[in-house]
């Protein structure tokens, strides 16, 4: 039975989308963002063993050339994401759709549904089917937290079980995209449309840096794609500031947008024709 890596299950989370949520993310991207706040989930672990003699807890150990974490002894310091060289992760439990569903099971009279992200969340796409199976039959909404490189219009099996996706359009062209992500905006700005016309998109996100990423370019894109969905569908979109908190050294000279800046992207994108802007 295929297992999933699994770096944390958030139990309750009001950040993952409406209402009470429990959120799942899953190990390893296909994107290398120079601004993730979370690169920690960006590789798999390549048991390099660097890791193991830094944790204070004696919480990590090689066995048969992998590093194995002990849960029981971790005490969540991150030491070892701190001193990891690969972007990884040594705190990854490998789970079924069916053991991530007994974590969940006994807080289903306090959430609303079930959000899975990442790292990239549709490289797991099987489990995710199958998770979200099992959420559906039992009364939950399903959302999933998108790069958007994923192939949408060829898995309507995964769209079925799917309420929607919160789509990441993280620049305007191809060559700022590559530059910030080291992979194409093609397939994304695609889904942008695919997405919204399937009624499949629960909202656009966008992280904004001034200086370093042409954020008035990617809303007035992003509005140039949605223009024929906006009038009657209550689009979401959530502009998002940029923040220093975990981004990696090397990527540490951005700019933090001030309030004047995010406001001033606010009154475009209603200028645009989106009427429900989340600024957080
Ligand atoms: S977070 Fe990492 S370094 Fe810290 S105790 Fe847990 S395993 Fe050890
Ligand atoms: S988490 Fe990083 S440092 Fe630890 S064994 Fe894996 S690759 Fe090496």
């Amino acid at each position: 039975m295929y297992r999933a890596p699994v770096n944390k299950i958030i139990r309750s989370s009001i950040v993952d989308g409406p209402g009470n949520r429990t959120a799942v993310f899953f190990q390893s991207c296909n994107f290398n963002c120079r601004y993730c706040h979370n690169p920690e989930t960006i590789h798999m672990c390549v048991h390099c063993g660097r890791c193991t003699e830094s944790c204070p807890a004696g919480a990590l150990r090689m066995a048969e050339g992998k590093v194995v974490w002990d849960k029981e002894k971790c005490v969540s310091c991150d030491t070892c994401i701190k001193v990891c060289p690969n972007d990884a992760s040594p705190k990854i439990t490998y789970m079924s759709a069916a053991q991530i569903w007994e974590e969940i099971e006994d807080d289903l009279p306090f959430i609303r549904g079930i959000t899975v992200s990442g790292g990239e969340c549709t490289l797991q796409r099987d489990t995710v089917v199958e998770l979200f199976r099992l959420a559906k039959q039992n009364g939950l909404t399903t959302l999933l937290d998108s790069n958007g490189s994923y192939d949408f219009q060829n898995d309507l099996e995964l769209l079925e079980v799917s309420d929607g996706v919160m789509l990441d359009v993280k620049a305007d062209c191809e060559e700022r995209h590559r530059w910030l992500t080291g992979q194409s905006i093609s397939t994304v700005l695609f889904n942008l449309d695919y997405l919204a016309k399937m009624n499949k998109l629960e909202e656009v996100r966008t992280v904004c840096i001034p200086g370093a990423l042409e954020n008035e370019k990617t809303i007035s894109k992003v509005a140039e794609i949605l223009s024929p969905y906006l009038k009657e569908k209550d689009i979401r979109y959530k502009l998002i500031k940029y923040r220093h908190f975990g981004v990696r050294e090397k990527y540490q000279d951005f700019r933090q947008p001030d309030e004047e800046y995010m406001e001033h992207l606010k009154e475009l994108a209603l200028e645009k024709g989106f009427r429900n802007i989340v600024i957080i």
